[in-house]
């Protein structure tokens, strides 16, 4: 398949709103479009078609039973495709449009292969004005996973979306970089308690003045073992791995700058570091991640650095564990997975 490569810088100029038409007749004839979001680029296609979904599982090489996101263009939406509650629209009024995606009891308007087969439907309404514009000119909702193949890091960057989906898809809209860089927080509503299943921008902190009764799913912070089954069938997958070992190193800044001093004279290492301490890692190929506290900016660099560093060569990949406080929670997700759990006690 020949795949349209297209930029929208505003949605809103006459030239972009061509291409946006011309992507929404992609859409609603069943072919499949990425495009721009908040969090990270979406692989989309028409929701309510069965077979798109399909499509969408094939050109990523996504096992077949985890779920798809429903992307909606304003919260009322949801009325059509799931069963609301007054919790709903309270996350809604706080949070959206937004990087927060909310799972309820499904109805039947969404096809079984959206979903998996689970009975609960997964709905976002993402704010990036080229999806929202999207949606709106599509008329119905775009279902869509992150725009990667399976396993690799979420793409943040259309040249990213380039390297994994040139020629799997009819169309890749570039908008520029994805400015939160993290997929979105989900979760799910059970009567008047939120279940955390993924953590991402809206944070514990930020849920809990809406919601006074939030679990923490067990897969955010652990592996589970073979036989558990997750409430979200994306977290038992390993994710956002990229090619080689990631190692992430738990301790004082100090006593991880020494282990990594001494693995640069044995190892071609690649570190994601923090800025300030690139002058004492000579040797290594360093990726600086942004300012110890910098959170924001951690997670806006993180899926590029990942992807950044296999173009190293590198035996061995190191990072700082993250913390699990604040936006440090979706770090600390993301990189336990991508390291398939293994961290160094240094
Ligand atoms: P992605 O859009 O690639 O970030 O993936 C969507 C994520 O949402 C995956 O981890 C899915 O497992 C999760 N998801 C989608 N629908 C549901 C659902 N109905 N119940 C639980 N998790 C879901
Ligand atoms: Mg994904």
């Amino acid at each position: 398949m020949t795949t349209e490569f297209v930029k929208i810088t505003d949605p809103s100029v006459p030239e972009a709103k061509g291409i946006l038409e011309k992507a929404a007749d992609i859409v609603r004839s069943g072919g499949l479009v990425v495009f721009p979001t908040e969090t990270v680029y979406g692989l989309g296609g028409c929701g309510t078609d069965e077979s798109a979904a399909k499509k969408i599982y094939a050109a990523k090489g996504r096992p077949a039973d985890n779920p798809l996101i429903l992307h909606i263009a304003e919260p009322s939406e949801a009325e059509d495709y799931c069963y609301t509650s007054p919790l709903y629209y309270e996350l809604a009024k706080a949070f959206m449009p937004g990087p927060l995606t909310v799972i309820m009891p499904k109805k039947d308007s969404v096809p079984s292969s959206v979903t998996a087969g689970l009975d609960t439907v997964a709905l976002r309404c993402p704010e990036h004005p080229v999806a929202n514009a999207l949606i709106r000119a599509v008329g119905s909702p775009i279902a869509a996973p992150s725009a990667n193949l399976s396993g690799k890091p979420s793409p943040t960057r259309a040249d990213y979306v380039f390297e994994d989906m040139n020629g799997r898809v009819d169309m890749i809209i570039d908008g520029g970089e994805s400015e939160i860089g993290l997929e979105s927080t989900i979760v799910m509503i059970k009567g008047d308690k939120l279940i955390l299943l993924r953590p991402g921008a809206i944070t514990c902190d930020a849920l809990s003045l809406v919601a006074k009764n939030i679990e923490i799913a067990p897969a955010v912070l652990e592996m589970l073992s073979e036989d558990e089954k997750p409430l979200s069938p994306g977290m038992k997958y390993k994710h956002y791995a990229p090619d080689s070992p990631l190692v992430l190193l738990d301790g004082e800044e100090k006593d991880v700058v020494n282990y990594l001093q001494s693995e640069i004279r044995l190892k071609k290492c690649a570190i994601l570091c923090y800025d300030d301490e690139a002058g004492m890692l000579e040797g290594a190929c360093l990726l600086p991640v942004g300012k110890k506290d910098d959170l924001t900016a951690q997670a806006h660099s993180l899926f590029t650095l990942l992807r950044d560093a296999d173009k190293t060569g590198c035996d061995v990949i190191y990072a700082h564990l993250p913390p699990k406080t604040g936006l440090g929670l979706a770090l600390y997700n993301r990189m336990i997975r991508a390291a398939a759990h293994t961290i160094k006690k240094v």
